[in-house]
């Protein structure tokens, strides 16, 4: 008997009883299936005609239970036992921008308050308290200044920065509507990572979505802001695709490498809130065109050798090929949120992510008020550190569950229902998961990650 299922199987058979679960998916490729476990994500590519032979006999079986314990470690310790590292921070409830897919409520962007500097000092010296119980000594916390737009209260966000560069890692997510030649240079001489928000490769594309309280785009600064941070390292776009610009995508693509850049976010819009459900692209149209920005991005770093990472996508690729090596933590379940990291808007609310904040009822407390281990363990946040994908359907039976890890929960929570339901892209994950093993296949997955992304990673089982 099992004594951890009860039942008298003793494993020995694939697919029955006590036996391992493998499924296999067929990826669109002409010589190759996928071969998966789901619960510890250990896959292995099987040529087409030798599927029968493999599954047959104890080939998988035997070698796999040899490092099952680790592999099950592995994702347990990636899934349950991380510390939070990170910190969401909003100085201000104000932005300039009226973006229709803003997960931040317009009253406040239009109405809301900065936190002034005195309470910007004293949260960072509670965040700086907490981290210093928390994380070991060589790990410095990370805080990303996030939005509405940081840089509505550019003096105290800087006075911070400059104050507190010891302490934390620093980064910006802008809208760069703000960003003056003089702010990169602050920024960058103090080595704060930069996110900037940009939605197509022209005004007609781009100021559909990004645009002010007046109706009135913003291209024409973000250019100029691009071509000020273009070449800095430690920048990143983000580009968020509505129906508004997925027929762009590759002009977007090519925009960016011209540019230039690096390291780019291609996001499907959150649908949260009503603004991002209206412009939703389709799950099949999300997923056509995404590929094929993908396929541009590979014939650009052929014709130049200039690699521009799409990190949304090469997160689900690590995902697969080095599941603890992950950078982002949406496609995981449960995701970071809460968890790995937590957001703390302009009022000192604590929330799991920022796609929280506009829903009061995921408050954990406040990080004047409250105490920050109590607030992390508060029910709101429990709420979303433990949906996992084991009581989600139809996730809890997808062999992809750990690629795509089904996000988002505060999508699911507001379009489904509930955190016992999928988010809002569903289809788009399995494509991608696809042609993600489909370049393992070919060899390719190399090109589609940063260089040297494995620094750091060992081998723990090659099959
Ligand atoms: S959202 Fe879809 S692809 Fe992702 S785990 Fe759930 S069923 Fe699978
Ligand atoms: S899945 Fe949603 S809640 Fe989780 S980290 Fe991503 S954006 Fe935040």
């Amino acid at each position: 008997m099992n004594k951890r299922s009860g039942a008298s199987s003793t494993g020995k058979y694939l697919n029955t009883g006590n036996g391992l679960c493998l499924n296999y998916i067929d990826l669109g490729h002409p010589d190759y299936v996928a071969v998966v476990e789901p619960d510890t994500a250990f896959w292995s590519l099987v040529k087409k005609d030798q599927l029968g032979e493999v599954v047959s006999g104890n080939i998988i079986v035997d070698k796999l239970k040899i490092h099952l314990k680790d592999m099950n470690k592995e994702m347990e310790t990636l899934r349950f036992k991380l510390k939070p590292s990170a910190v969401y921070f909003n100085p201000t409830e104000q932005c300039n921008l009226n973006c229709p897919y803003c997960y931040i409520p317009s009253r406040m962007r239009k109405q809301g308050r900065h936190m002034s500097w005195g309470k910007i000092d004293e949260a960072f010296q509670i965040l700086k308290g907490y981290f210093g119980e928390s994380l070991p000594e060589r790990q410095k916390p990370q805080i990303v200044f996030h939005g509405s737009e940081p840089l509505m209260n550019k003096d105290a966000v800087f006075r911070a920065i400059e104050t507190y560069g010891r302490d934390f890692s620093f980064g910006v997510q802008t809208n760069g509507t703000l960003l003056e030649q003089k702010d990169f240079d602050f920024l960058s001489s103090n080595n704060v990572m930069i996110g900037l928000s940009i939605d197509g490769p022209a005004e007609e594309i781009s100021d559909q979505t990004r645009k002010n309280w007046n109706n009135a785009g913003t291209f024409k600064k973000l250019l100029k802001t691009l071509e000020i941070c273009q070449d800095y390292p430690l920048l990143s776009v983000i580009c968020t695709v509505t129906e508004h610009n997925i027929k762009s995508l590759t002009e977007i693509v090519d925009f960016f490498h011209a540019h230039h850049i690096k390291n780019c976010l291609i996001n499907q819009v959150r649908c949260t809130l009503e603004g991002g459900r209206q412009v939703k692209p389709s799950d099949s149209e999300m997923a056509e065109m995404f590929i094929k920005a993908l396929d541009r991005t590979h014939e650009l770093f052929r014709q130049t050798g200039r690699k521009l990472i799409v990190a949304n996508f090469a997160n689900i690729l690590l995902g697969i090929v080095a599941p603890s090596a992950r950078r982002l933590m949406c496609d995981i379940s449960p995701c970071g949120a809460g968890r790995c990291f937590f957001a703390v808007s302009a009022k000192g609310d604590v929330f799991p992510c920022s796609e929280f904040i506009g829903l009061k009822n995921f408050k954990g407390g406040n990080l004047f008020k409250d105490n920050l281990s109590e607030i992390l363990n508060s029910i709101p946040f429990q709420i979303v550190t433990k949906r996992k994908i084991e009581d989600i359907k139809p996730c809890s039976k997808c062999a992809i569950r750990h690629f795509c890890g089904s996000p988002c929960p505060a999508e699911a929570f507001e379009i489904n229902g509930g955190m016992a339901y999928p988010g809002a892209f569903c289809e788009f994950y399995e494509e991608q998961v696809r042609y993600a093993f489909r370049l393992i296949a070919d060899g390719k997955e190399n090109d589609y990650l940063w260089d040297n992304w494995d620094d750091n990673t060992s081998e723990v089982f090659r099959f």
